[in-house]
């Protein structure tokens, strides 16, 4: 069975129990497009619990918001991973005094489910079984003309829940859509405050928006909305030569894991501290930071490639990003030679892996045996030892001890 099986099915189930049931909002769209949508989503006028009682296994996910999801069987094309679809009761949202979410929901009819949601495009539904689209708010007009149009007052509306504006950003560059110009006022006049919503979720908006294919539609929309000073301040001063930010964005194949490096192309005008401050405040996991900012170091550092002393560089070579890194490095240089890049590239395929990497001459457990303790002094001498063998100045086990008491008189 596929996902959308699947949601067929849940569909039916609903509807012969005598409810309404319908596909709603962003797999509605994505059909509509031609698309295969991420997810199904499935409105209903069933409460929770009843939907609870209709299916063997569910999971209340969003018991606040009337959320239920409803687990089916295996998927063999996903690892064996269980089919899933969320069926959420028709609802319209309280007031939203904070700016992020609403203060209380009620359980509604579809006509207003559609009027919670946020664009046209995504508040529509479509009844799989009857074949029928239910259209309340203009959404096929507007994806025919490839319109990203806020549903009803776009102030009130962004007003409502700030992420919505970088959402309209996310959106339009997807599908390379236009922003109605009454929508794109009200972002631009609201985008200042997104700073009142949660950095996990800007952060999740912006790593859809940049490992897009259409990352650097994305890039402009976020500068033009007026989303670079409130999100990513350190780059106030690049805008003017944003072009030249755009056009690297052009560059990337994107993989699973490309967020680092492109966000490290993004803010290549930073330094590797400014780099950190930013991955914290947005919250990036520990492994997106630390590949993001050992980017941003070494998309300086690698410039003196030629130059280097081989100690400083074979580490630079052997890391699990180097390919990223060059990547971003011929971004930067915008389809012209670049002497750097062309130089690792020729070290890296003529050079022996352990020559690059070497087994160390030496292990603390040796320092150890030395009579040496654990501590900043004995990491420094380690460091240094290692130093000097990838500078090819110390080629056997004896060469690295006599260092060791050179450098360190009291041992041994
Ligand atoms: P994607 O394919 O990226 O998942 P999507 O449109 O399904 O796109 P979701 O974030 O999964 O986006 O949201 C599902 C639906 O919920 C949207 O289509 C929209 O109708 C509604 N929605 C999501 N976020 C908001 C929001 N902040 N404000 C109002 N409605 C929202
Ligand atoms: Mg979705």
């Amino acid at each position: 069975m596929t996902e959308r099986e699947f949601a067929v099915e849940c569909v039916r189930t609903l509807q012969n129990a005598g409810f309404r049931a319908l596909w709603a909002g962003g797999c509605v769209r994505d059909e509509l497009l031609g698309l295969e949508p991420n997810d199904y989503d499935i409105a209903t006028d069933a409460r929770p619990e009843q939907v609870q009682k209709l299916f063997r296994r569910t999971i209340a996910v969003g018991a606040a918001f009337g959320v239920i999801e409803v687990i089916g069987p295996r998927d063999p094309s996903r690892g064996g991973e269980h089919l899933t679809v969320e069926v959420a009761t028709f609802r319209s949202d309280g007031t939203y005094s904070d700016g992020r979410r609403p203060d209380s929901v009620v359980f509604s009819s579809p006509e207003e489910d559609a009027a919670r949601r946020d664009f046209t495009i995504n508040g529509m539904f479509f009844d799989p079984i009857a074949g029928q689209l239910h259209d309340y708010v203009g959404g096929r007009a507007d994806l025919d003309s490839h319109t990203l149009r806020a549903i009803g007052d776009p102030f009130a509306r962004f007003a409502e829940d700030k992420l919505r504006v970088l959402r309209a950003v996310r959106i339009a560059t997807r599908f390379h859509f236009g922003i109605d110009d009454d929508t794109f006022a009200a972002a631009k006049a609201m985008a200042p405050q997104i700073t009142v919503v949660s950095p996990e979720r800007i952060a999740d908006e912006l790593r859809k928006l940049l490992t897009h294919p259409n990352r650097a539609v994305g890039v402009w929309l976020l500068r033009d909305v007026g989303l670079i000073e409130p999100i990513l301040p350190e780059l106030v001063p690049e805008q003017p030569r944003w072009d030249r930010t755009a056009e690297m964005m052009e560059s990337f194949r994107v993989g699973p894991n490309s967020f680092p490096l492109i966000f490290a192309a993004l803010i290549h005008t930073v330094d590797r501290p400014a780099a950190e401050v930013i991955a914290e405040r947005l919250r990036f996991s520990n492994a997106e930071k630390s590949r993001m900012s050992w980017l941003v170091e070494n998309q300086r550092v690698l410039l003196d490639a030629p130059t280097m002393r081989p100690s400083a560089l074979k580490p630079i070579l052997v890391h699990p990003g180097i390919d990223e890194l060059l990547a971003l490095h011929r971004a930067l240089a915008r389809g012209q030679v670049a002497p750097h890049v062309e130089f690792c590239e020729r070290v890296l395929q003529d050079t022996p892996r352990e020559v690059l990497d070497p087994q160390p001459l030496l292990t603390g457990n040796d320092l150890k045996a030395l009579g040496m303790r654990p501590g900043p002094d004995f990491k420094r001498l380690l460091d240094a030892v290692r130093e000097a063998q990838l500078d090819g100045e110390l080629r056997t086990r004896d060469d690295a001890l006599a260092r060791v008491r050179a450098l360190s008189p009291g041992s041994g």
